[in-house]
């Protein structure tokens, strides 16, 4: 199960919404989508959550606020006007001004920003709506209710898909709550943790972590595999891509972290793992186009395959099986299970995707390669192996969009 979290910007625009589009429809593992409330855009300079925090201390001081109300709404209605969703907007303004007139406490007003985000999408993407106040649990002092949380999330049904709002929750006795300023992470990051998630996707205006702010150093270069204590540090020193807290729910848990761009998903962002399967575990992730090769695809290797891939098509050329998959996660069990039937059945087992790799890993490979004979690699391969995962390098890309044409994809 995924679960996929979508920032201020990747949600405020028309182009980004149809890539989230794109992505959750080419994905049917992702279950829950969290949203942020609308951030800037090329046409909007405000994000939401900032008028909404003027709007509150406009309100404190008793001066006149209906404009920033109707700036806020009117984002909302033009958005959904231009995504082709109808909503009755007038009536949650409505009942947000009801609200402001009785009893709207600040965390109430600045977190409505991800509950009419979370209608809006989960209209756009045809996803049932929850209200986080219902499903993400705070204690009085403010620490999350783990149990309750939990308790709530398990009543869902498994197979629907969900959207709701990042950033805030509530005591059981219904006061909203907000997490700090970027807490949609910390959303998402805690549903993926109680509910066991295989995959966190974070996707924001970045494309993954990097050494230095991409947007102002020319030489910044990404990382692309890291574990969750190098992210906390990271975190705690300033880099913004993922809020410490998120990474910190996460740190322990087998869930793996992806950071994405919305706009450019294809690319390989970065990977945030527990130590243990960077260092001796089996880790088999790969994410957009991937395809395994095997040379002899039994129907039992098919089936397993399929229970863990989402495969999209299977394709005989050349006396081989090309299994092209959207997204793969092979937990540790499993690999062994799989990679005793492909040592058994295939001589080649062959993931490709888009990533760049240091030196260390690099001799890490080629000490493979002499050991793993029957397996073939393609040149420039580099390698993230413990016991084997094959992942092209970024400027291969080319050469897998090649061998894809190929077969006629
Ligand atoms: N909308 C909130 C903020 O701007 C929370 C978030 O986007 O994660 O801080």
């Amino acid at each position: 199960m995924i679960v996929s979290k979508f920032g201020g910007s990747s949600v405020a625009s028309l182009q980004t919404a149809n890539k989230i589009k794109q992505i959750v429809a080419g994905n049917q593992n992702i279950k829950f989508v969290v949203v942020s409330a609308l951030g800037k855009s090329e046409i909007w300079k405000d994000k939401i959550t900032d008028l909404l925090f003027r709007l509150f201390f406009l309100i404190a001081e008793n001066k006149e606020y209906m404009f920033l109300v109707d700036e806020i709404f009117n984002r909302y209605e033009h958005l959904s006007r231009h995504l082709g969703v109808c909503i009755n907007w007038h009536s949650y303004k409505q009942e947000f001004l009801k609200q402001l007139q009785d009893i709207a406490t600040k965390e109430y007003i600045v977190s409505r920003g991800e509950y009419l985000s979370a209608i809006l999408y989960s209209k756009f993407l045809c996803f049932d709506f929850l209200d986080a106040k219902d499903y993400i649990i705070f204690n009085k002092n403010n620490s999350i209710n783990y149990k309750a949380t939990c308790g709530q999330l398990a009543k869902l049904p498994a197979n629907n898909r969900y959207v709701i709002g990042g950033y805030y929750g509530a005591t059981k006795g219904g006061n909203i709550k907000v997490f700090e300023r970027g807490g949609s992470d910390i959303t998402g990051a805690i549903i993926a943790k109680l509910l066991k998630a295989e995959i966190y996707q974070n996707f924001t205006d970045v494309d993954g972590v990097y050494n230095k702010p991409p947007n102002l150093f020319k030489d910044a270069t990404g990382i692309p595999l890291l574990n969750f204590s190098t992210a906390i540090a990271m975190a705690s020193c300033g880099t913004e891509v993922v809020h410490q807290k998120a990474l910190e729910e996460l740190n322990g848990t087998n869930t793996i972290l992806f950071v994405k761009s919305t706009l450019f998903p294809q690319n390989f962002g970065s990977i945030i793992l527990k130590e243990e399967y960077k260092n001796n575990k089996i880790f088999v992730c790969c994410s957009n186009i991937n395809l395994i090769i095997c040379q002899n695809l039994t129907p039992k290797l098919k089936k397993q395959i399929c229970s863990k891939c989402e495969v999209k098509k299977i394709i005989k050329n050349n006396g081989k099986y090309y299994i092209i998959c959207n997204s793969l996660f092979v937990d540790e069990k499993y690999f062994y299970a799989l990679g005793c039937k492909v040592l058994a059945d295939c001589c080649q087992f062959i993931i490709f995707s888009f990533l760049k790799f240091d030196k260390n890993i690099t001799k890490k490979l080629k000490k493979m390669q002499k050991k793993l004979k029957k397996y073939a690699f393609f040149n420039n391969f580099t390698a993230f192996f413990n016991n084997f995962l094959i992942i092209c390098k970024k400027e291969q890309k080319q050469k897998v969009v090649q061998i894809l044409n190929k077969i006629k994809l």
